[in-house]
C-alpha cells in the first residue's frame, strides 16, 4: 500500500535515534525474499564471499572481514521488533523537536557557520537543515549506535527477509573498508548498518561521503566536517532545490475541503490561496506556479502543512513525512522561527492490531487502503478521507475515534446483512 507512489532511492535502511522503520522499508520488509531459501549462517557466508569476489572486492579482505563475520540473533530480534501502538505525529514530534535539540542546533550551527556557509554555497543546502538532519539522526554525535557493521549486515544478508538489500550493503561495507583502510573492529552503528553522524549506509558513504575536513580520509565517525560536508552533498544529489525552503506551516478556513489534502496531490500556490489556505499570521500565501500539497498529519484540530520540493528530499533520505515534518521544523526554529500555531492535539492511541482491522474493515467496505500493515501510510489516509465523505464525517484522513467507530459498526452491520 504504501509503496507504490514513494521513492524507492533506501541508501539508509533505519535511523539510530528514531527507531522507527520508514515507510517504504516495512513494505519491503514484506514484500522481498520471502521465497529465499534458508541455508545456514555458514553456507551463507561461503555465498556472501564468493558474490563479493565477483563485485571486485580482494581475496584478502573477504577472508579477513567476512571470514570472522559472526550471526547475532539480537540483530534480527531488533529486525523483528514491531512498536505496538501506531505512531502518532504528536507522538512522534514532540519526542524528537525537543528544546535541548534546539539549543544545540544553534550551538553547532554558530560553532561551523563558517563551514556551513561554505557548504550552502557549494551545495546549495542551508546549515540549519544541515545540522537539523544531524541532530535528529545522532542527537549531533551523541549516539552513533555501537554495532559492530560487518556483523550485523552479514546476519541481515543471511535472513531472508530482506537478504538482497542487505547482501548489495554488505558488498559495499567491504569496498569500504578497502577504499578507506577501515579498522573492521571501528565500524560500528545501528543494528541496521547506518555509520557515523548522520547515519549513512554503506551505499551512501561510497557514493555521497566527502572529505570535509581536508585531511585526506572520509571519516563519518569521528570528523564533524566530514559528516557536514557528505550530507550537504548527499541531499544535493537527491535533488534539494537551492533557494526553496521545505514547507512551512499555514492555516485553513472552516469550511476548508479537506479532501484536498495528501502527499500525492499538489497544486500551485495559487490554488492554495484560492482556497482560503494562509500564513498562520493571517497573512497571504503569495501566488505563483509553485506546487505544494497539503499535509495535516494530525487530522483537522493539528497544524496543517505546505510542502515543497524540497521535502520530497528529505523523504528520500528517510522516507516517513513525520520525519519529513519534524526535519523541516527542527531546521526553522534553530533559526529562530516561531512554534506551530497550534497545540498537539490529544488524539487517541491505537494498538497495530486495532489498526490493522479497522484497515481491513475498509478493504472491506471497498475503501482500497491496501495491505492491513498497521500504518497510518498514504493509501490509509486516501481511503480514510473517502470514507469520511461518505458519512458526512470532516474528511481529514485521519482516524478519529468517531471515524473508526463509524467504520466498524457500518461494517458489522453489512457482515449481518
Ligand atoms: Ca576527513
Amino acid at each position: 500500500m504504501l509503496a507504490s507512489s514513494y521513492f524507492r532511492v533506501c541508501f539508509r535502511f533505519t535511523t539510530l535515534v528514531l527507531a522507527t522503520v520508514s515507510l517504504t522499508s516495512f513494505a519491503q520488509l514484506q514484500a522481498e525474499d520471502h521465497q529465499a531459501p534458508v541455508v545456514s549462517f555458514e553456507q551463507c557466508v561461503v555465498d556472501l564471499q564468493q558474490q563479493a569476489l565477483s563485485a571486485g572486492v580482494s581475496q584478502d579482505t573477504v577472508t579477513s572481514v567476512l571470514g570472522s563475520a559472526k550471526y547475532l540473533a539480537k540483530i534480527l530480534e531488533y529486525d523483528r521488533n514491531q512498536p505496538e501502538f501506531v505512531q502518532t505525529f504528536p507522538g512522534y514530534f514532540s519526542a524528537r523537536v525537543t528544546p535541548w535539540r534546539i539549543d544545540k542546533g544553534r550551538e553547532m550551527l554558530a560553532k561551523h557557520q563558517e563551514f556551513l556557509a561554505q557548504l550552502t554555497q557549494q551545495y546549495g543546502v542551508p546549515g540549519h537543515y544541515l545540522v537539523a538532519f544531524w541532530g535528529l539522526e545522532t542527537n549531533f554525535g551523541g549516539i552513533k549506535g555501537k554495532m559492530p557493521i560487518i556483523d550485523s549486515l552479514t546476519t541481515l544478508a543471511c535472513d531472508p527477509r530482506r537478504s538482497t538489500f542487505f547482501s548489495k550493503e554488505l558488498i559495499q561495507a567491504l569496498r569500504l573498508v578497502e577504499r578507506e583502510n577501515l579498522d573492521v573492529s571501528d565500524m560500528v552503528g545501528s543494528w541496521a548498518g547506518a555509520m557515523g553522524h548522520t547515519q549513512f549506509m554503506p551505499t551512501a558513504y561510497l557514493t555521497y561521503a566527502k572529505d570535509g575536513d581536508g585531511d585526506g580520509k572520509i571519516d563519518l565517525w569521528n570528523s564533524e566536517l566530514d559528516a557536514l560536508e557528505s550530507a550537504a552533498n548527499f541531499l544535493q544529489n537527491l535533488g534539494w532545490q537551492a533557494g526553496y525552503r521545505w514547507g512551512r506551516e499555514v492555516s485553513l478556513p472552516a469550511n476548508f475541503d479537506y479532501q484536498l489534502a495528501g502527499k500525492s496531490h499538489p497544486q500551485t500556490l495559487s490554488f492554495w490561496a484560492k482556497q482560503g489556505v494562509t500564513n498562520t499570521d493571517g497573512n497571504t500565501i503569495g501566488q505563483g506556479e509553485l506546487l505544494a500539497a497539503l499535509l495535516i498529519p494530525a487530522g483537522y484540530t493539528g497544524s496543517a502543512f505546505l510542502v515543497y520540493s524540497n521535502f520530497d528530499t528529505i523523504l528520500r533520505w528517510n522516507n516517513s513525512e513525520y520525519y519529513g515534518i519534524a526535519v523541516g521544523h527542527l531546521a526553522d526554529r534553530i533559526v529562530g522561527k516561531p512554534d506551530l500555531s497550534k497545540p498537539l492535539p490529544e488524539l487517541p492511541k491505537y494498538t497495530l492490531l486495532e489498526m490493522q482491522a479497522f484497515q481491513h474493515k475498509l478493504n472491506e467496505l471497498g475503501y482500497e487502503v491496501g495491505d492491513a500493515d498497521g500504518i497510518l501510510g498514504p493509501a490509509t489516509r486516501k481511503g480514510v478521507r473517502a470514507f469520511q465523505a461518505k458519512q458526512g464525517l470532516i474528511a481529514d484522513g485521519y482516524p478519529s475515534k468517531e471515524t473508526v467507530d463509524s467504520a466498524m459498526s457500518h461494517a458489522v452491520t453489512e457482515t449481518a446483512l
